[in-house]
């Protein structure tokens, strides 16, 4: 009887080496850029008390009402997998006790949970880099936290990235608008989507980015939040506007962004890229200056943005790096332990390295060619005898006889 394969849930992936690479680049990159702005990690739980997101988040987003994976432990205890990573480093900064500590500025990088539907670009548990400030007051902080974002992504190489920004307003403009776009919508509610009629009540706003095409074409005159900001709202996103451009930070703005969660306010942003289809959001968040004292803290203005790995992975696979340095070919078994001396002498340097292994220099080729070698250095008896060793770069097939100790020098060039 045929044994039932094994299979990772849908929409849950495993990160093998080559797609780890990608990611390692990318942190690499967060960890470099966030330092200069002076922010540190923090390491916070995957388990979480699922009311910490109901409340947060808010019942009426699909993250809370259909996303979460959320279950009663053996003890009983709600408990819920992360969906995002915010909810959480707020609770940790009030449990903390930090509110009276300054300024707190965190990145985290980590998994992440939610019940979508799976396709190219959206998975089940997939990974973000997330940046969360707390006691960031005015616009300024939001251009230097929005030319942070910017200086990552620049830093990874990747062109076609467009940032978009919005202001969601606050609790004093944001009713009157409300209902402005709900008058709006009602005298097209026979052309919206079920879902979108379905949200439309409890949260109009998320009807300007439902992804429907019948939706979108009834939304081009649609009011917008920027049209009707209170003074104080108005002056803010001057603010950021301003900060940009003395940063030289390129944006564009776009009065169709919402943001899926309940406790955004003013400044909201995403970074997005053509090159994923729908999916095409790699960079996404904004200002959230009412969350801290809904969880029970002191009032306390933040701002935060997440990324995800995933996404900027697959913007990052074409231009994947060569992993080896240097592959070692060993023509006899005479120079076995010498060519793993010069092997093992490279990595000190700092090389990455492989032995081929010994054998046929057809088969040690063969060897360095899968692993995508740069260079490969051939050692037979005589180059032993004369310490001398040949050094052959693979992409151009150029080769070349050197003295051992030139060798570091030639493979640094
Ligand atoms: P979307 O509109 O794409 O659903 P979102 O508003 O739900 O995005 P956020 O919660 O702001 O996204 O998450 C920030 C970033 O995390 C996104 O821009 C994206 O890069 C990544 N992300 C979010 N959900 C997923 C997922 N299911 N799979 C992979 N990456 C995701
Ligand atoms: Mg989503």
């Amino acid at each position: 009887m045929a044994v039932k394969k094994l299979q990772s849930i849908r929409g849950i992936h495993d990160g093998l080496p080559a797609e780890v690479r990608l990611w390692q680049r990318v942190e690499t990159a967060a960890r470099k850029v966030f330092g200069t702005y002076a922010f540190s990690e923090v390491r916070l739980p995957v388990l979480e008390p699922t009311e910490l997101f109901v409340r947060s988040i808010g019942e009426a987003t699909d993250i809370v009402s259909k996303e979460m994976y959320a279950f009663s432990d053996q003890g009983g205890d709600n408990i819920c997998l992360r969906p995002e990573g915010t909810a959480g480093a707020v609770r940790a900064y009030l449990q903390g006790g930090l509110t009276r500590s300054g300024s707190q500025r965190w990145f985290y990088i980590g998994p992440m949970f939610r019940r979508e539907r799976p396709q190219k670009g959206r998975l089940r548990q997939f990974q973000q880099i997330g940046v969360e400030m707390f006691g960031a007051n005015g616009p300024l902080e939001d251009a230097e936290i929005l030319a942070m974002a910017h200086s990552f992504l620049s830093e990874l190489g990747i062109a076609g990235l467009t940032l978009e920004i919005n202001s969601l307003g606050c609790a004093d403009c944001r009713p009157g608008y409300r209902e402005v776009l709900l008058d709006y919508l009602h005298a097209r509610k026979e052309h919206l989507c079920e879902t979108c009629v379905d949200r439309m009540e409890k949260n109009p706003m998320r009807v300007l980015d439902c992804k429907e095409v019948s939706c979108q074409t009834q939304l081009n005159d649609a009011p917008e939040m920027i049209d009707h900001l209170c003074e104080a709202c108005d002056t803010h996103f001057s603010g950021l506007k301003s900060g940009l451009n003395a940063l030289a930070v390129p944006y564009h703005i776009n009065a169709r962004i919402v943001r899926g969660l309940d406790y955004y306010n003013r400044t909201a942003f995403e970074i997005v890229t053509d090159q994923l289809g729908s999916q095409g959001t790699v960079l996404a968040g904004g200002r959230y200056d009412g969350l801290v004292s809904e969880l029970g803290g002191p009032a306390t203005s933040a701002i935060g943005f997440a990324a995800g790995l995933e996404r900027l992975g697959m913007l990052l696979a074409a231009s994947d790096t060569a992993l080896v340095d240097v592959a070692v070919v060993a023509l006899g078994e005479s120079v076995l332990g010498y060519s793993m001396q010069q092997g093992a002498a490279l990595r000190a340097e700092g090389f990455t390295v492989v032995h081929c292994g010994g054998g046929s220099a057809k088969r040690q080729f063969k060897v360095a060619d899968r692993e995508g070698a740069r260079f490969v250095v051939v050692i037979g008896d005589e180059e032993m005898q004369q310490n001398r060793i040949t050094l052959k770069e693979m992409a151009t097939g150029e080769q070349k006889q050197l003295d051992v100790d030139q060798l570091v020098g030639a493979l640094q060039k």
